[in-house]
């Protein structure tokens, strides 16, 4: 195991950088705010943490990027910006969340009001779903696991059709599996950033996927005829689970990230870092590091305090007031409501 440490003079620049008007754009944040961002430059931080790097199949050894500080990201002129008439945040969901799912419908929208905490500002808005028939999209069976998958580019298509006109991006999310071309295995999602959309899919987020016995594998030998939709009627999907809701709202959060134009972060233990694997991604945090968060801070503009109670609260509340019975899988967030508590304390 390998921590990544960074002298504290690089993650001063990285996070303040060296610009006249940057340096004074810091100095408009709060004692209170300059206190959370700086506490990752104490040596016994609360809040932050190093990379640490397990093996080599991690992100960082497997596919080395140039690292972005915040001055490398708030010059880009080709990145987006939210602005008056372009600051929605669309979910479009394609394909079955489940049947009859009290617990898929609420799913949905947890994820929803997750990202609009995360965004705190913008508008997030999830569109009527859609079927996989009527996004015209073609398929396959994955060769090796036997399960079904969408072809992202034409999703991609779909979903740039679909963008409502006030939109920053379109996000559309699926439970089945997706490839982008047809040599490769499988895609966890795929994106256009000058387009502001992308599409993931959740169903290597189900704990059984890799299972032997995982319930989304077609018989061997079962090829079903193209355009023949009918397969996706009935077909698996993965349970909606405390699991599932933590690992969905921080890829969505991640791939929105992109989209605003923050790359892989590389600085601390943050919700942008890269990831190869699905054991890495759940190593994650769900919190952006200090230099992240003022990229987001910068492109969006919303009160740090504000953001943090947005946030605990989607965190706290589990559906269960006003005598209905409690729904949301919260303690899977047990560990993340923490974090939140102690740094709302130091922004008192
Ligand atoms: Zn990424
Ligand atoms: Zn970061």
């Amino acid at each position: 195991m390998q921590v990544i440490t960074h002298p504290v003079e690089k993650l001063r620049a990285a996070l303040i950088s060296s610009r006249p008007d940057l340096v004074e754009g810091y100095k408009q944040y709060s004692k209170e705010e300059r206190r959370v961002f700086e506490d990752c430059l104490r040596k016994d931080s609360v809040l932050f943490q190093s990379i640490t790097i397990h093996s080599d199949s991690d992100w960082i050894p497997a596919h080395p990027e140039e690292s972005q500080d915040f001055q490398s990201f708030f010059s880009n002129p080709y990145r987006k910006t939210p602005s008056k008439g372009h600051n929605t945040i669309y979910i479009q969901t394609i394909g079955s969340f489940g049947e009859a799912g009290v617990h898929t419908d609420l799913y949905v929208e947890w994820l929803r009001q997750y990202c609009e905490a995360f965004y705190y500002g913008l508008l997030v808005k999830t569109l009527p779903p859609v079927t996989v028939q009527s996004t015209g999209c073609t398929f396959r069976v994955n060769s090796n696991t036997h399960n079904l998958q969408l072809y992202a580019g034409d999703l991609l298509n779909f979903l740039q059709k679909k963008k409502p006109r006030d939109a920053f991006c379109i996000v559309g999310i699926t439970m089945i599996d997706l490839y982008p071309k047809e040599s490769w295995n499988f895609v966890f999602g795929q994106a256009s950033l000058t387009e502001g959309m992308g599409v993931f899919s959740f169903a290597r987020y189900d704990d059984n996927f890799y299972n032997h016995n995982y319930a989304g594998r077609l018989r061997r030998g079962s090829k079903p005829k193209p355009g023949d939709y009918s397969v996706f009627s009935n077909y698996y999907i993965p349970p909606v689970t405390g699991t599932l809701l933590r690992r969905s709202c921080k890829v969505v959060s991640h791939e929105i990230g992109h989209i605003f134009g923050l790359k892989h972060c590389q600085w601390l233990s943050c919700v942008m870092q890269g990831s190869n694997h699905l054991e890495e991604s759940d190593r994650r945090p769900l919190t952006l590091c200090p230099v992240c968060l003022r990229k987001l801070q910068s492109s969006v503009g919303f009160s740090i305090a504000s953001r943090y109670k947005a946030l605990l609260q989607w965190v706290e509340d589990d559906g269960g007031s006003a005598g209905k019975q409690a729904v949301k899988p919260t303690e899977a967030f047990k560990e993340y409501r923490q974090w939140l508590l102690k740094c709302l304390a130091m922004l008192e």
